[in-house]
């Protein structure tokens, strides 16, 4: 089966301009060809061939989530984390993944579940069991006792560079495609030792490891070999100099620290710390489309704005983690989309959003979300632009990104593997 794009403008990702009247060949699961021309006439050869015209829509590559907890819910006003059994969970987190597809995220990087659902949930998509996102595994994150997120299901403790290696070869046993350790929150929490045990372990099976990692704990980190920064708020000179100079990734996850100021800038939050319904109403009705368009944006803003008040995040911190990332991308650091908070589709749109907010141009959030992203994940040869001879994971918006990067909202076709997604 061939499918044919046509009459479309192309923003390849691959760091050229965007094209205009292009046509798209796509033959099975991979991009055939990508040329200046448009079809007029449906061609039949033999086989099938369909001819879709797109009437001067952008067609881009499938957006990424690189740092998604499928199983995570928050707020969790009920407490369901604490009593909800594992099958519960596993449910609940496959849909968030199967409905992150139909927002565009066509490939998620999970950076940390519990119960390896993740493993089972790309197991599922493989085997066309449901049609999901690409996925990319860590299964448990490892940390110290005591460690950033040992509270959480989704953790094993170890103490030492032995635990370590043990817990690392536990988690390349269950099939993982990563390695997720957390650092620290602003010390060093997880000893240098230890994470080069982490490091020489991943490293050796062809694995890349990523730290949860801030202040000195992520200078640590990176001399002891890890492959990826997440958060990373606290960031020095010497910091973003380390990430360059050891070709470290950066996953800035903004949209978790950065989301309270940014929704106070729009007059969303009120004086009170509270939703400003007005004001929400006015935002909701301005950036949506039709009816359905506004209910889902205005309980989306409602949701952003609970968890902000539920996270607290302090106003110097924010501030701290926008210098950073500003830092990060004037050094030339290779820096991805992550985003942290489920739904894992609607907060991978806000971050590629807080990456335009905090300085980047549309054209480098996209790269960030796809090709970069790509390369994080180790298959940017397969996928993450949009060129002859790779994998047909594809996204096509009415407007242009590139004037206005909630366009991306405005989605008209998700095609994963070279199958159109039904995204009603
Ligand atoms: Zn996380």
């Amino acid at each position: 089966m061939k499918t044919v794009l046509t009459n479309c403008t192309v923003i390849a990702c691959t760091g050229e301009l965007a094209k205009k009247d292009m046509t798209i060949v796509i033959d099975g699961n991979r991009i055939a060809e990508v040329s200046h021309s448009v079809h007029q006439q449906v061609i039949r050869k033999e086989g099938e061939v369909r001819v879709i015209d797109l009437d001067g829509s952008y067609v881009l590559p499938g957006l990424w989530n690189v740092h998604a907890h499928p199983f995570d819910l928050f707020p969790d006003f009920a407490n369901r984390l604490m009593s909800e059994s594992p099958i519960e969970c596993a449910i609940r987190a496959g849909r968030n993944l199967i409905d992150a597809l139909k927002v565009g995220v066509t490939a998620v990087r999970v950076a940390g579940e519990r119960d390896f659902i993740d493993v089972a949930w790309k197991q599922a998509f493989q085997d066309g069991i449901f049609i999901g996102p690409r996925m990319f595994v860590c299964g448990q994150v490892i940390v110290c006792t005591g460690g950033h997120g040992w509270e959480w299901d989704n953790a094993v403790e170890i103490d030492g560079p032995y635990e370590m290696r043990k817990a690392v070869r536990e988690q390349l046993k269950h099939g993982v495609d990563q390695i997720k350790i957390a650092v620290s929150d602003g010390t060093s929490d997880l000893l240098a030792d230890e994470i080069e045990s982490a490091t020489q372990v991943a490293h050796q099976k062809g694995k890349s490891v990523c730290a949860h990692a801030t202040g000195l704990g992520l200078k640590t980190a990176i001399k002891a070999g890890v492959d990826c920064i997440e958060h990373g708020c606290l960031m020095d000179d010497e910091a973003v100099q380390l990430m360059k100079d050891n070709n470290v990734f950066y996953d800035p996850t903004l949209v978790i620290i950065q989301d309270a100021e940014y929704l106070k800038e729009l007059g969303l939050i009120g004086s009170s710390g509270c939703i400003n319904p007005e004001a929400c109403e006015e935002f909701a009705t301005q950036h949506s489309a039709c009816k359905e368009d506004f209910t889902r944006m205005y309980r989306t803003l409602k949701g952003r704005i609970l968890i902000a008040q539920e996270r607290r995040i302090p106003s110097d911190l924010a501030s701290m983690h926008l210098e950073s990332f500003r830092k990060a991308l004037d050094a030339g650091v290779r820096i991805t989309c992550g985003a942290d908070v489920s739904p894992i589709g609607d907060y991978a749109l806000l971050e590629i959003e807080h990456m335009v907010r905090a300085g980047m141009n549309e054209m480098q959030a996209l790269i960030a979300a796809t090709r970069t992203s790509a390369e994080l994940c180790g298959v940017s040869d397969q996928l993450g632009t949009v060129e002859a001879g790779k994998l047909a994971d594809l996204i096509v918006v009415r407007k242009n990104p590139l004037e206005a990067i909630g366009s991306l909202r405005k989605l008209k076709l998700v095609l994963r593997d070279g199958k159109l997604i039904e995204i009603e």
